[in-house]
């Protein structure tokens, strides 16, 4: 048996023939085109690769040859580096040297840049795909002879290596396996009762789990059509979601979609599953979702370490502030220094969890615990029923006065106070307490909030060691490109705040 994911890719599409795989503006693309484009495509990489280190780091903008390009990677057995396309070329330096690749893919004006800059290791080739799809690696595509293969892999070889999204630190690579995706994929199919007449909006990058993997091979696994979104954009999304039955979605998204008045119930009427993942979804997002459309927004959580790791339910409640119950095949636990009913840490196993960090060893050995579990990193609680609720990362708990504060206990709480759009809680120093609680608040679009008021709102409803010493109103959360907010910025940005 071969494990590559890739075979079960290729019976979906054999199976799907002519149905159209991805719709962009128009123009389609059906599934036989998917297998022969990988196939040229992997035949273009393993031509580039001869001799090199069989690894592909990819930094392009979304277009249908970079799907050619993904696929082609899993095709050929060669290992798949996406890389988030808002990094500069002083970070991109980083990531060559630390990936090492074969092969390195982007703009044309990004290789010129890095080559012009000496970035560009020594084993590495390059190839340009542009922007918009065309250059020398579509080019490439249309000469090749297929490569009819799939390569050989066994479930535990290397398919692709993510890199965290920095949010804590320096992004890690994450190496995934063939057989941590397809599980993955499978437990999903279930979870969500995915069928191949679905049609999915896909309006997420795919240079990270969400897009890449959850979004990306549900669709192809099931045979099913994808409403192609380079990015999300309300008007061309909203004009699709009519024909759509899934939308996979980050927060903001949802946010965006309440915002416009030709999101109602009606247009939304079609769409059997709103998912939401990557970072919090709110309960007051959640619950005008459900006002304006009789929906409840499915919300689940995972990382780069994990792929999917729990799911609010398909059937029965899925609960606002919680994100539901481990997926089939996964354990979760807290950390055993913690009381019963506390957060903890959450740690969990299963077929989903990676298998280290890319020379990284004492990383990963960092984010496992001696009998083997992953060490999220994130705090949660889990209900007697097994229902787990994230409180917040560990590096953002706040330690005020000797009491442990969780931010999202109070953000929640400010989020509901009038004329509050969003708000984030942090720690910064302060001479008495160690840290101080803060909360840095966006008012709504015509709105006008005060901190010294919301100061006061809270003391009325929360201990005083968790009321923040200061609210700070500002106009947006700083946001990296994966849409969450960036609490390390902010504890910097107000470091000084009690000097
Ligand atoms: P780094 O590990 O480099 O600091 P990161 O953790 O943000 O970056 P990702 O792997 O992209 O990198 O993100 C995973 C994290 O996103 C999770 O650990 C969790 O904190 C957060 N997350 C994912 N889904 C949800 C969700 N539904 N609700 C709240 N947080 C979520
Ligand atoms: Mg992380």
């Amino acid at each position: 048996m071969n494990a590559n994911i890739f075979s079960a890719f290729a019976a979906a599409a054999a199976q799907a023939g002519d149905k159209t795989f991805v719709e962009e503006a128009g123009a389609t693309h059906s599934y036989a085109q998917l297998l022969d484009m990988s196939a040229r495509a992997a035949a273009v990489l393993s031509e580039h690769l001869a001799g090199g280190e069989r690894r592909v780091l990819v930094q392009v903008e979304k277009s249908v040859p970079a799907l050619w390009l993904y696929l082609g990677a899993l095709r050929a057995g060669i290992v798949y580096i996406p890389l988030n396309t808002a990094y500069t070329a002083a970070e991109l330096d980083y990531f060559l040297s630390d990936a090492q690749p074969g092969l390195f893919v982007a703009s044309s004006e990004t290789i010129a840049r890095l080559e012009q800059a000496g970035s560009i290791p020594a084993g590495t080739r390059t190839l340009a795909l542009e922007a918009d799809g065309d250059g020398p690696f579509a080019d490439a595509l249309g000469a090749a002879p297929p490569a009819p293969d799939v390569a050989q892999c066994a479930a535990d070889d290397i398919a692709a290596i993510l890199y965290t999204s920095g949010t804590t630190g320096r992004s890690k690579g994450a190496m995934l396996t063939h057989g941590n995706l397809l599980s993955n994929l499978r437990t999903l199919q279930e979870a969500w009762r995915w069928q191949a007449d679905d049609v999915l909006v896909h309006a997420l990058p795919i240079f990270h789990v969400h897009g890449l993997f959850v979004a990306l091979h549900l669709a192809i696994a099931g045979g099913s059509t994808i409403l192609f979104h380079r990015t999300f954009n309300a008007d061309a999304v909203l004009a699709d979601l009519p024909r759509a039955s899934v939308l996979m979605g980050l927060p903001t998204f949802y946010v965006r979609l309440l915002k416009d008045e030709r999101f109602t119930r009606d247009l939304a009427a079609g769409v059997r599953l709103f998912i939401s993942g990557s970072a919090p979804l709110t309960e007051p997002v959640f619950k005008a979702f459900a006002e304006r459309t009789g929906q409840a927004i499915l919300e689940r959580y995972g990382m780069t370490e994990a792929l999917m790791i729990t799911s609010n339910p398909y059937d029965g409640p899925r609960v606002a502030g919680t994100v539901g119950y481990p997926l089939d095949g996964v354990s979760a636990r807290l950390a055993a220094d913690t009381g019963a009913g506390e957060p903890g840490v959450l740690e969990i196993t299963g077929p989903n969890v990676f298998t280290g960090y890319w020379l990284n060893p004492e990383k990963t050995a960092e984010a496992f615990t001696a009998d083997g579990w992953f060490r999220t990193g994130d705090i949660a609680t889990i209900a007697d029923d097994g229902r787990v609720a994230l409180v917040g990362r560990g590096s953002d708990l706040i330690i005020s006065g000797g009491y442990n504060v969780y931010p999202k206990e109070i953000e929640l709480i400010v989020d509901e106070l009038d004329g509050v759009e969003e708000a984030a809680v942090v720690g910064v120093p302060h001479p008495d307490f160690g840290e101080a609680v803060i909360a840095v608040v966006v008012a709504r679009t015509g709105q006008t909030v005060d901190g010294d008021a919301i100061v006061a709102a809270l003391r009325e409803k929360i201990a005083a060691f968790k009321t923040p010493k200061r609210v700070i109103v500002v106009d947006q959360l700083p946001r990296n490109a994966m849409g969450k907010v960036e609490k390390a910025a902010l504890r910097r940005r107000y470091a000084a705040l009690f000097d």
